[in-house]
């Protein structure tokens, strides 16, 4: 996967992502990253990106005019043309579905805004989904866009060491992990629960099945809300 990136803090990335899985997965050529600076399609010797609202109201907007231009030199000039994505908190919120969904492209465009964001022009002028990675203000979308390639590139094929640990993983079959414990068995008295050392294989899928419903009832109604739903319409299949 080539993954653009447009900001004016090119010195942002990697990042985060130059370490651990993505790191990896950058280093063994899983996935590409290409950082392109916005202010190198401003049009004057200031190198000016943004500018006063119209109509008044506090801080600054990205200007149209440089944004086209950044756009076309990069996304336009591209045979693929993925999905060009613009992080803001007016975006659909971004959800493990939708990182699955992008981890099959073959290229993703990612715009990061900054200030109070960009001149509404611009989601005219090109075909800009919009993602949002939560309900809160970050000052950029820099760090939006390291969530999302984070969670894009560990699904990459041949990313994760173990394929399993995915599909058992939170999100995935609807529900919340079940709780996990590793060595010592005992730990200052706190006994790891019998069935996960009983070797009882069945039971132990089981057990996990059960926590796992357990914790998304508790925490999180309204996904095992949906779970509910959906086992539902299978078992009447
Ligand atoms: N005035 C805007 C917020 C601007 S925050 C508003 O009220 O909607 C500056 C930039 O940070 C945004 O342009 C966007 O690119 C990024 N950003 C802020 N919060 C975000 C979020 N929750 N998800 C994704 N990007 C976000």
């Amino acid at each position: 996967m080539k993954a653009t990136v447009l900001t004016i803090f090119p010195e942002m990335f990697p990042g985060l992502l130059g370490h651990s899985l993505a790191g990896k997965a950058l280093e063994a050529g899983k996935w590409t990253l290409d950082v392109v600076n916005i202010r190198d399609y401003a049009f004057d010797k200031h190198r000016t990106v943004d500018d006063v609202p119209f109509g008044g109201g506090a801080g600054m907007v990205m200007k149209a005019d440089v944004l086209d231009k950044a756009l076309e030199e990069t996304y336009g000039k591209s045979s693929v043309k993925g999905p060009l994505i613009y992080f803001s908190p007016r975006g659909k919120t971004l959800t493990q579905e939708k990182a699955r969904q992008l981890a099959k492209e073959e290229e993703i465009t990612l715009l990061c805004g900054h200030f109070e964001g960009i001149d509404e022009r611009v989601f005219e002028l090109w075909p800009i989904e919009q993602i949002s990675i939560g309900d809160y203000i970050l000052s950029g979308g820099e760090t939006a866009a390291m969530v999302l390639l984070d969670a894009v590139v560990r699904l990459l094929p041949e990313t994760i060491g173990n394929e399993e640990s995915l599909a058992e993983e939170s999100f995935e079959n609807g529900l919340l992990e079940y709780p996990q414990y590793t060595r010592p068995a005992e730990y200052k008295g706190l006994k790891v629960p019998e069935v996960l050392v009983s070797g009882h294989h069945r039971k132990i899928k089981e057990w996990c099945l059960a926590q796992s419903e357990t914790v998304t009832k508790q925490r999180r109604p309204d996904l095992y809300e949906a779970y509910l739903k959906h086992k539902e319409e299978k078992g009447n299949l």
